[in-house]
């Protein structure tokens, strides 16, 4: 079963717990308050400073030459297989990426792409799987001219690639003459786990994105980098997609605070998913992946509960997560506390009890 978004239902339960995505952080009085003050312009015509200044901090933060601010990350994905592919060309990426499942398939739809799915454990594939993937440039085969991952892989569970494993897949890329695509949703949620700066981790791929509405909790807003001419590049697709905007700064304000006051608290996430999938673990049955990050994936069936079972107790107890690919995901976040954390494991423990 997948996760299908649906709004929320008016007479439920209130939720007071929300474990439902990092996306569903309401931004901060001080975050609001730094919007309310942003210097503004028109960004389609560059005239926008707040948004400039984001541009100028992300492209410094990724260590590319350029950035571009985003109505969203679909977006960012979208544009850059546009800019690194023609049509007929073929996409290598994991089968769980965001950009196989979840974009309305439209790296098909806009582009006439097709993505060929490199398996491999935990949203990663091997150096060896994805040479497994190479074929040789013929007039028979799909010209393969893009390679994307996953920093972190989401419904992989939220795990970091190493910093050696990207260098081997930008190595082979080079190799084989493919650009290189990393979809980082929640790069920084990777630097800080690992102490590896997002320059260091973006060293070496062609364009790399960060999204501002997850972890970092602003409200709208995702900006990639890259070089020069891809930006420019990126900058007539986001054009023609209906991307460019107005008064955006205000909007560029909230990721500019975020930068400067949601980074290092990860952590705090990262702590929260661990205690709460320490506490999964020890209730017999539940079978849960060790997070990296801030994503705890879970199964309940073997405590005698299934997944849809457990996300709708839970849901009748004012706790909102979801089943994501078959397990249940939980997401910690700026508005999920350690207390919430003990809250929802004394809970999961009193629905297995009395199952
Ligand atoms: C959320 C997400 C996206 C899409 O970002 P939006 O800002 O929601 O459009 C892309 N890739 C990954 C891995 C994500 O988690």
């Amino acid at each position: 079963m997948t996760y299908t978004p649906t709004p929320t239902d008016p007479n439920a339960t209130p939720v007071r717990i929300n474990l439902l995505s990092d996306t569903q952080t309401r931004p901060t009085a001080a975050m609001r308050d730094a919007m309310a003050r942003a210097e503004v312009g028109d960004e389609q015509i560059g005239d926008d400073p707040t948004v400039n200044a984001l541009c100028a901090r992300v492209a410094e933060l990724l260590g590319k030459e350029a950035a571009v601010f985003m109505p969203s990350g679909t977006m960012c994905n979208v544009a850059a297989t546009l800019v690194h592919c023609r049509r007929g060309d073929e996409i290598l990426a994991h089968p769980t990426a965001h950009l196989i499942s979840r974009e309305g398939g439209a790296h098909a739809a806009l582009g006439g792409f097709q993505v060929t799915a490199v398996p491999g454990a935990d949203g990663q594939f091997t150096p060896e799987a994805l040479r497994g993937a190479l074929h040789p440039r013929s007039r028979y085969e799909p010209p393969q001219t893009l390679v994307s991952v996953e920093q972190t892989a989401n419904i992989g569970g939220g795990t970091v690639w190493k910093k050696t494993a990207l260098d081997a897949v930008t190595t082979i890329a080079r190799e084989h003459g493919m650009a290189t695509h990393m979809d980082g949703a929640r790069l920084l949620n990777a630097c800080v786990a690992t102490g590896i700066s997002a320059r260091e981790m973006s060293d070496g791929w062609d364009s790399v994105w960060l999204d501002f509405t997850k972890g970092l909790g602003a409200p709208l807003g995702a900006a990639m980098a890259g070089s020069r001419d891809f930006i420019d590049e990126v900058w007539r697709w986001k054009q023609r997609l209906g991307g460019a905007m107005r008064q955006a700064g205000i909007s560029a304000a909230g990721c500019l605070y975020s930068l400067d006051h949601h980074v290092e608290r990860l952590a705090d996430d990262h702590a929260n998913a661990r205690a709460l999938a320490g506490g999964l673990s020890q209730i017999p049955g539940i079978v849960v992946q060790q997070p990296e990050t801030n994503l705890v994936f879970f199964d309940p069936a073997g405590a005698g509960v299934t997944g849809a079972a457990m996300v709708a107790a839970l849901r009748a107890r004012g706790v909102l997560l979801a089943t994501m690919d078959g397990r249940i995901r939980a997401c910690t976040h700026l508005d999920v506390t350690q207390e919430m954390i003990e809250e929802t494991l004394g809970l999961v423990r009193e629905i297995v009890r009395t199952a």
